[in-house]
């Protein structure tokens, strides 16, 4: 991985990272150990030192602890299914919230400070016997910025229109942010029981958007929703397991746990709390666990619809309360379970350390290349 550090050299190499500064020393550089060279320095110094350097051969520390875990196939015979993760996505107060507290049956729409969702809400629901998992964001940039990091964590997307408003600039970009995840999209046209409405404008809208209803001869499911009356919340969730059905989604529960942290804030009394959705293996207290520059052992889980259940393990799809990490993981950092916590904390580390270079800019440490060098 270029540059490369002294340290990163050091390491590889086995060598002091004193021998590093005293050659750059020679050529009149002072550098420090987190300073970092281009290839052809790195080279220079190489040859000067007599070391042959591979860079293909360069393993990260990252490289060493995730590449086993994240390359790892499932084996077949091992694989079984789990319960679709579901995000609700649309344009704002066309009632992404109000859906989902009817589906769960909890109201936290009016109790939100301005009606505004502020957090990532995650449950697990069971609907005759089956799993589903809902995720609600506090609009889709939080949706942007998983996928941003890379964590996809949403298996179907439920887009909300209001059939009062329908197709909005926020229902506009929804719908490319679902078609750029590659996720199969679900309409819920919701606010059906507004007197005198007429759902044709929007599903028009829809159609005109590249979403063709099925009861026009399209494959988008479209399910008449009011969360204020309850209408199509069965048909809603019919149509979703339907969905998940046609896509098995399956993971591996006997393997150790990998998912995706949601959110997480220090709380008082609690220490850092961190919203977190396993997305492989199953997740238990006692495991160590490192996200991003977190790490950490599980001391405890807690079911996020019954913040008091306390819960000893997680399986694929579940959304959990996790406490135990030393700091909080960014949203949409992956974490994973490690067997060891010396390594867990050498990585985090190691992460923050180059978070800390990263940010640091052109005030931190200097890029020394081979042309300043003998400038
Ligand atoms: P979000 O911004 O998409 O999460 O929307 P909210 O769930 O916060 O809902 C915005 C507003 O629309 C709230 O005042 C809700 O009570 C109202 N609302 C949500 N769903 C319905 C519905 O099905 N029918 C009617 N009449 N109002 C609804
Ligand atoms: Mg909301």
């Amino acid at each position: 991985q270029l540059p490369c550090t002294v340290r990163d050299l050091s390491e590889a190499a086995g060598i002091p990272a004193m021998q590093i500064q005293r050659v750059l020393m020679q050529e009149g550089v002072m550098a420090r150990i987190n300073d970092s060279m281009d290839e052809d320095l790195t080279e220079f110094v190489a040859a000067e030192l007599g070391l042959e350097v591979n860079f293909a051969q360069a393993v990260t520390l990252e490289d060493e602890l995730l590449a086993s875990i994240r390359d790892a196939e499932d084996p077949e015979d091992q694989l079984q299914p789990r319960p679709p993760v579901i995000t609700f996505l649309g344009h704002v107060d066309h009632g992404k919230t109000s859906l989902l507290d009817r589906l769960i049956g909890i109201n936290v729409v009016s109790g939100e400070s301005g009606g505004i969702t502020q957090h990532i809400r995650a449950y697990q629901i069971e609907k005759d016997g089956a799993g589903i998992s809902f995720v609600d964001t506090p609009g889709h940039e939080a949706f942007t910025e998983m996928r941003a990091r890379g964590a996809n964590v949403t298996d179907i997307a439920v887009l909300v229109v209001a059939a009062d408003d329908g197709v909005m600039p926020q229902t506009e970009e929804a719908i490319s942010h679902a078609k750029a995840a590659d996720v199969p999209i679900v309409v819920a046209l919701n606010k059906i029981d507004i007197p005198g409405i007429d759902p044709m404008k929007a599903m028009a809208d829809l159609s005109a958007n590249g979403l063709q209803p099925s009861e026009w001869g399209g494959d988008i499911e479209v399910v008449k929703t009011s969360a204020i009356t309850g209408e199509g919340m069965d048909d809603l969730l019919e149509t979703l397991l339907t969905v998940a059905d046609l896509n098995e989604y399956r993971a591996n529960p006997n393997r150790n746990a990998l998912g995706t942290s949601l959110e997480s804030q220090q709380e008082s009394g609690h220490g850092v709390v961190a919203k977190v959705i396993v997305q492989n293996g199953t997740l238990r207290v006692g495991d160590v666990v490192v996200c991003g520059d977190a790490y950490g052992r599980v001391r405890a889980m807690f079911d996020t619809l019954n913040p008091e259940l306390a819960i000893e393990e997680a399986g694929p799809s579940t959304p959990v309360n996790l406490l135990g990490f030393n700091t909080a993981p960014a949203a949409g950092e992956h974490f994973y379970v490690l067997d060891d916590i010396a390594k867990a904390r050498e990585l985090a580390e190691s992460r923050e350390d180059q978070a800390r270079r990263d940010s640091l800019g052109s005030t931190g440490p200097v890029h020394v290349t081979l042309e300043n060098l003998f400038d």
